[in-house]
């Protein structure tokens, strides 16, 4: 099980990445999440990666490719992976497709998640993210059963930086210009899948698995 996540910031791809990674026991490969703990760790990666974070930039290819490169080659993405965040630009799907090669194997499937830009700027400017388990939540759509606590790990829910308006804004701009082309790529070599990203939770998270299946 080999699969891309691919659509703008808030369509719900972590959410269900998360999921499905635990259902199908292979990991999620988030490079979102995994830039925000090196930012929290205070590493050079996340030092690096910060300033780019904050203003709704994406990262230099470079950095990200090396950050997936050492990522895949671990023992637990050799039964598969959900890429969630990853390629967002035509550089790194490259990469991407080189890594693979080196590695002997290929993408099953894209999943595209179909979102309007409306939706995605109400998700986002009321999401809440769990620092210390990478759980989201939102404040009307998916609320916590305790305002501003964590369902999972009991931890004080806070807004990431970067889903402030301003930011916001800026990202799906970021996501027009260097990752919506990569849909052309994928679809013209017949893994896309859309799915409808608007609904419910479980229905989406069966869509996916049905896509999958299929
Ligand atoms: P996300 O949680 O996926 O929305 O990612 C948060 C931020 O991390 C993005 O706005 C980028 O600054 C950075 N980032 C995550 N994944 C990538 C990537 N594949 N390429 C470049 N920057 C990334």
């Amino acid at each position: 099980m080999r699969l891309v996540f691919l659509g703008p910031p808030g369509a719900g791809k972590g959410t269900q990445a998360r999921e499905l990674a635990r259902e199908w026991s292979v990991p999620q490969v988030a490079t979102g999440d995994m830039l925000r703990e090196a930012v929290t760790n205070g590493t050079p990666l996340g030092r690096e990666a910060k300033a780019f974070m904050d203003r709704g930039a994406l990262v230099p290819d470079d950095v990200i490719i090396g950050l997936i490169a050492e990522r895949l080659a671990q023992p637990d993405a050799k039964r598969g992976f959900i890429l969630d965040g990853f390629p967002r630009t035509i550089p790194q799907a490259d990469a991407l497709e080189r890594l693979l090669g080196e590695l002997g194997v290929s993408l099953d499937r894209v999943i595209y998640f179909d979102v309007a830009e409306a939706e995605l700027l109400r998700r986002l400017t009321g999401r809440r993210f769990c620092p210390a388990c990478q759980s989201t939540f939102h404040v009307v759509f998916n609320p916590p059963k305790r305002e501003n606590v964590c369902d999972r790990c009991g931890s004080t829910l806070v807004q990431r930086e970067d889903d402030r308006e301003a930011t916001v804004r800026k990202r799906l701009q970021v996501y027009a210009d260097q990752t919506a082309p990569l849909l052309d790529r994928y679809r013209k070599r017949g893994t896309l899948t859309t799915v409808a990203g608007e609904g419910k939770i479980d229905a989406i998270h069966a869509a996916i698995k049905k896509a999958v299946a299929g």
